[in-house]
C-alpha cells in the first residue's frame, strides 16, 4: 500500500533533515528516506556531515591542537605537562561519542516535529512517487525534495582499496598515526585531515594539480595561509599531477609529475581529496526525467526547483559550494516556499571556514575578483599581531581585511585568517546580510579583548581610522 505525505525528502544530511524539520513545523505531513549506516550497520540521521565530515573532522582539529597547545606552548606559559603524549583509540572513543550524540539528536528532533524516518534507499519515479529499497512500502508525495549529498570523487591514478589509498572518511577512522601520509588534493579536506595527521605526528606531503595555493580564497589570504602551514611541516607540492599508484608491502608508492619532471613518493597511507561529486546515482528512474546539469548536478533554479513539478533539491546534490550550511538554509528556503512564504537564500553572503590553525574564513568578494571585474575598492587590512585578546593567547599570526566600495562604502568581501576566524566571519556575514557600509562595522562597539577587534580595526583602516595601526590617514572619496 502506498503511503502518502505532503513531502518526502530524500537525504537526511543537513540540507534534508532541515527541511524536514521546518516543513513539519509548518503544518505538513514529512516523511525523509535515509540510506546511512553507522560502522555498527545501524541507520543514523545526519549524512556526511555528522556521520564522516564537518563534525568528525573538527573533534580531532580540536583535538590535535589541544596536544599542540600544550605540548608545543604550554612552556612559554609556565605549564608543564610530564610525559605529555596522546591515546588515539580515546580521542577516536570521543570523536565517536559526539557523532552519536548529535545523530541520535536529529532522531529525537525528527520524533518531536513529527516526521517520519524511513530507513532505506529512494528512488525518484514518475509523478512524485518513490521506491523504497527492499520492499518497503512506495510513497507518494505532493512535493519531494532531493537532498541525496555527494560522495568524493575517485581517481584512476589513485583508486580507492580502503586500506592504503582511501578517501577522507576511512581519513578519519585511522588505526594508527601513518609515519608518512600522502595526500592528494590541497584543498579544503587535504589541509584540515593533513592538519590533524600533521599534528599527531605523521610527515604529510600534499600533492596538489594546480600552481596555485587555495584559488578560491583572498590571494593575501593564501600567501599567509602557505607560510603558516609550511612551518608547521605540511609539505605541499604545488603542480604535481599524479600518474600512478601502487600498493607494495603495505605502503603506496605514487609517482607524479611536476615541473621539474617525474618524481615519486613512497608513503604509508593516501588520501584522495579531490572533490566530491553529487550523488544521483540509482536517486531517479529515466522515466522521471529529472534534468541534471552540465556538470552532475541536479538543475535547478535560484529556488532549489527543478525541471519537474513539485519537485526541488537542495545541498550538494545542487550548484554552488558544498557546505553544510549553504544546504540547510536551501532546505529552509524550500519548505517555506512550498509553504507560500517567499524565502530565497542569499548566495552572496556564503560564509567559508577551513578549520585549520590558523582558521582561514571569508565571505563576499575576494581582492583578485574585484581587481578583474574593475571595482573600484579600498582595504582595510589588520593584523593579530596588533590585537591585545590575540596576543594573550599567544595566536597573533594572521590578519583580517575588510573590502569596501570606494564608491558606495558597502562592504563587499571580508577576509580572516587567525585564531578563531571561523566565529569572527559570522560578524562579517551579518554585517554583509544587511548590506552594510565599512562605516557600519566603524560605528559598532566591539567587547574589549575579544578577537572580533580585528574586525572593528580593519573596518576602521578601510579609512585609514585604525587605533591600533601606525598608517598614513586615508581621505574619504
Ligand atoms: P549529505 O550530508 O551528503 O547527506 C546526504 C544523505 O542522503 C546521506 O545520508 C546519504 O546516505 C543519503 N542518500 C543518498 N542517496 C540516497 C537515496 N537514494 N536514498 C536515501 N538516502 C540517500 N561542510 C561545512 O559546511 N563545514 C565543514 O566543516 C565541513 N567539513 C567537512 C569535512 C569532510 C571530511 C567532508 C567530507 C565534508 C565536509 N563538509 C563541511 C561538507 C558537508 O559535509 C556537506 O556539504 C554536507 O554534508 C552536504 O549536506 P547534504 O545534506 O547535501 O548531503
Ligand atoms: P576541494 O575542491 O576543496 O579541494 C580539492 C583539491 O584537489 C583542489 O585544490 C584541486 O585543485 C585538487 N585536485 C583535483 N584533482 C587533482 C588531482 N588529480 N591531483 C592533485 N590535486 C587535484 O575539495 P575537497 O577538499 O575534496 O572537499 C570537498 C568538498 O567538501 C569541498 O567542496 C568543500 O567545500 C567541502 N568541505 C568543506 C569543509 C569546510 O567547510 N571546512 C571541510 C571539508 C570539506
Amino acid at each position: 500500500m502506498t503511503e502518502r505525505y505532503d513531502i518526502v525528502v530524500i537525504g537526511a544530511g543537513p540540507a534534508g533533515y532541515t527541511a524536514a524539520i521546518r516543513a513539519a513545523q509548518l503544518g505538513m505531513q514529512v516523511a525523509c528516506v535515509d540510506d546511512w549506516r553507522s560502522a555498527a550497520g545501524d541507520p543514523v540521521l545526519g549524512g556526511t556531515c555528522l556521520n564522516a565530515g564537518c563534525i568528525p573532522s573538527k573533534a580531532l582539529l580540536e583535538t590535535s591542537e589541544l596536544f599542540i597547545l600544550a605540548r608545543d606552548h604550554g612552556a612559554a606559559r609556565g605549564l608543564k605537562f610530564k610525559d605529555l603524549s596522546f591515546d588515539l583509540d580515546a580521542m577516536m572513543a570521543q570523536k565517536h561519542k559526539v557523532v552519536s550524540e548529535l545523530t541520535r539528536g536529529i532522531a529525537t528532533l525528527f520524533k518531536a516535529h513529527g516526521v517520519t524516518w524511513i530507513q532505506g534507499r529512494g528512488k525518484l519515479l514518475p509523478k512524485n512517487n518513490i521506491e523504497i529499497a527492499g520492499g518497503q512500502p512506495p510513497l507518494e508525495a505532493e512535493h519531494v525534495i532531493l537532498a541525496s549529498g555527494s560522495t568524493p570523487v575517485s581517481l584512476k591514478s589513485a583508486p580507492f582499496d580502503g586500506a592504503r589509498i582511501v578517501d577522507s572518511q576511512a581519513a578519519l577512522e585511522f588505526k594508527e598515526v601513518p609515519h608518512r601520509l600522502g595526500v592528494i588534493g590541497a584543498g579544503v579536506i587535504g589541509l584540515e585531515l593533513g592538519s590533524v595527521w600533521r599534528r599527531l605526528g605523521a610527515a604529510v606531503v600534499l600533492l596538489e594539480a594546480q600552481e596555485t595555493f587555495l584559488p578560491m580564497a583572498d590571494e593575501q589570504v593564501a600567501r599567509e595561509a602557505l607560510k603558516q602551514f609550511t612551518a608547521q611541516g605540511l609539505d605541499i607540492r604545488l603542480g604535481a599531477r599524479v600518474l600512478e599508484s601502487q600498493t607494495e608491502n603495505g605502503t603506496v608508492a605514487v609517482r607524479y609529475q611536476d615541473k621539474s619532471g617525474e618524481r615519486a613518493e613512497i608513503v604509508d597511507r593516501l588520501i584522495v581529496a579531490v572533490g566530491r561529486r553529487p550523488n544521483t546515482d540509482g536517486l531517479f528512474t529515466e522515466a522521471a526525467r529529472l534534468l541534471l546539469d552540465e556538470w552532475g548536478f541536479v538543475h535547478v533554479d535560484e529556488y532549489c526547483h527543478t525541471n519537474l513539478p513539485e519537485v526541488y533539491a537542495i545541498g550538494d546534490l545542487v550548484r554552488g559550494p558544498m557546505l553544510a550550511h549553504k544546504g540547510m538554509e536551501e532546505g529552509v528556503m524550500v519548505a517555506e516556499r512550498i509553504a507560500g512564504r517567499e524565502t530565497a537564500v542569499n548566495y552572496d553572503v556564503v560564509p567559508s571556514v577551513i578549520y585549520t590553525q590558523p582558521e582561514i574564513a571569508w565571505v563576499g568578494k575576494t581582492e583578485q575578483a574585484l581587481k578583474s571585474a574593475g571595482v573600484a575598492y579600498r582595504a582595510g587590512v589588520f593584523p593579530f599581531a596588533a590585537n591585545g585578546r590575540a596576543k594573550a593567547m599567544g595566536a597573533t599570526a594572521g590578519f583580517i581585511k575588510v573590502l569596501a566600495d570606494a564608491n558606495t562604502d558597502r562592504v563587499l568581501g571580508v577576509h580572516l585568517i587567525g585564531p578563531s576566524c571561523s566565529e569572527i566571519v559570522a560578524a562579517a556575514t551579518l554585517a554583509m546580510s544587511f548590506g552594510a557600509s565599512a562605516e557600519d562595522i566603524m560605528a559598532t562597539m566591539f567587547a574589549h579583548p575579544t578577537l572580533s577587534e580585528a574586525l572593528h580595526e580593519a573596518a576602521l583602516a578601510v579609512d585609514g581610522r585604525a587605533i591600533h595601526l601606525a598608517q598614513p590617514r586615508r581621505a574619504k572619496p
